[in-house]
């Protein structure tokens, strides 16, 4: 290879950088995208090559890319206090703040919030907090934690178990032994023909049931569920699930965990998906959107129930034994800080109820191209999936690598959206309007055409 090109961004980046959720050989190959700058819902690559980003990045950057207001809250906090921990007992007005507005704001009473930096870090807290909770209630035999197949809570060892993704465990050994995964609650591929939404839900309760019952609901400590599944597919569970789900789950004591990571923050066109799908939680989890993406900063929000019982516990240990150095970060809160008040100013609940069925209604429209199976989705998120056979939803044979042709061509036409298994998703930024959802959806539209055409 020549100089120029070892040298170039490109060059270096297959030299020096090993990347996540990423075919390193391949990678060798075909290099990086290197984006330069952000522009409202857009991202421009080295060439200034623009792009919608219709994935928000990772379902997180929800004010885009360019928001004056968060980079100078940013920048005037790191002035005036650029860190600060929170160990035995230090604290910052920011984080402060930041909790009693996220209590405020919760979805159901909660008593406290602790910080992280990260998603997968927050749900590790609320997977400790399950087992520190019922040993200081005198059941420390109730530690198994179950999650759902398809599900995703994040990337450490503890989240990766209870992430219901085979590519998250394969090679790893994962999961954990005490990790338990039910059904995914799959109205495309797992409802019964003829079955109502309502006869499966209760369906798939029962066989959580069973499963309480085959482990001993003494060894069953916590259950953890996305309101909507996002890196599963975007799978909105069926009407009644999650009250047949609780009924189950409250019956045996077993500690109930919404990961709002993705749905918090307006996503699903209420503030917490929790809401819209009638998830009434012990904790919750909170991330992405909650600083739009700015700065990493998670959250943890625990209700008196869990904190009770953990502040006596802690009380007779001498000490919680956990906690990040970055886990409150004042820069971090300050920015969590100006985004929940933009997002007030702007209402972004009643712009994601506005703005969905441009993206929502645009999407079902494609429903009858010869490529598409399913067009599911609520709110600013989700999904296309790809079928060989519609009558019989007979997937396309993995290699055919259908959905991320489909993402390629959508790029050449200057949108990103995201492969995911057989589906394509979608999540753009919160602030997309109208008109960005008719340019991803024609996008779509063009490359299912060239790719349909390239197929037969
Ligand atoms: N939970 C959910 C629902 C997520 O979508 C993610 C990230 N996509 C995580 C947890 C993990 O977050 P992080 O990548 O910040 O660790």
């Amino acid at each position: 290879m020549d100089q120029a090109i070892l040298n170039s961004p490109h060059g270096r980046d297959v030299r020096f950088h090993a990347h996540p959720q990423t075919n390193f050989r391949l990678h060798e190959q075909v290099g990086p995208m290197v984006i330069g700058q952000g522009d409202g819902v857009c991202i421009v690559d080295l060439d200034g090559r623009r792009y919608l980003d219709g994935m928000a990045g990772l379902w997180c950057a929800s004010l885009g890319f360019s928001d004056r207001r968060l980079a100078d809250a940013a920048y005037a906090q790191m002035l005036k206090l650029p860190y600060q921990q929170t160990f035995a007992h230090r604290s910052s007005e920011p984080v402060i703040d930041l909790a009693e507005v996220l209590l405020a704001k919760a979805p159901v009473p909660m008593s406290k919030a602790m910080f992280q930096a990260s998603g997968s870090e927050a749900v590790d807290t609320a997977i400790k907090l399950v087992w520190y909770y019922h040993a200081a209630i005198g059941k420390p035999q109730k530690r198994k934690i179950i999650g759902r197949q398809r599900a995703y809570h994040g990337t450490t060892i503890a989240a990766a178990s209870l992430t219901g993704l085979p590519n998250m465990h394969n090679g790893y050994g994962l999961p954990l032994p005490g990790f338990l995964h039910v059904a995914c609650p799959d109205t495309y591929r797992g409802k019964a023909e003829g079955e109502t939404e309502q006869a499966y839900a209760e369906r798939l309760a029962a066989e959580l049931e069973a499963l309480i019952l085959a482990e001993g609901p003494e060894t069953i400590g916590g259950f953890f569920a996305e309101p909507v599944m996002g890196t599963g597919g975007v799978v909105v569970p069926p009407e009644g699930y999650f009250a047949a789900v609780q009924r189950v789950l409250r019956k045996y004591d077993v500690l109930v965990i919404a990961d709002e990571v993705i749905c918090g923050f307006g996503r699903t066109g209420a503030y917490w998906g929790s809401q819209r799908f009638g998830l009434e939680p012990d904790m919750l989890t909170c991330a992405k959107g909650l600083s739009s993406a700015y700065f990493p900063i998670s959250a943890l929000l625990i209700n008196d129930r869990v904190y009770q019982a953990v502040a006596d516990f802690t009380a007779r240990l001498g000490g919680f034994g956990h906690g990040y150095t970055y886990g409150g970060h004042p820069v971090g809160a300050a920015v969590a800080l100006e985004t929940l008040r933009i997002y007030d100013e702007i209402d972004v609940c009643g712009h994601v109820q506005a703005t969905a069925p441009a993206l929502q209604g645009g999407l079902r429209a494609l429903g009858n191209h010869p490529l598409v199976g399913h067009v599911r989705g609520v709110g600013f998120m989700a999904a296309v999936e790809f079928v060989a056979d519609k009558a019989a939803r007979t997937p396309f044979a993995p290699e055919l690598a259908v959905a991320q042709r489909v993402s390629d061509a959508v790029k050449e036409r200057g949108v990103l959206l995201r492969a995911l298994g057989p589906t394509l998703v979608f999540s753009p930024p919160l602030i997309a309007r109208n008109e960005h959802m008719s340019e991803i959806v024609s996008a779509v539209a063009e490359s299912l055409d060239q790719i349909h055409a390239q197929l037969s």
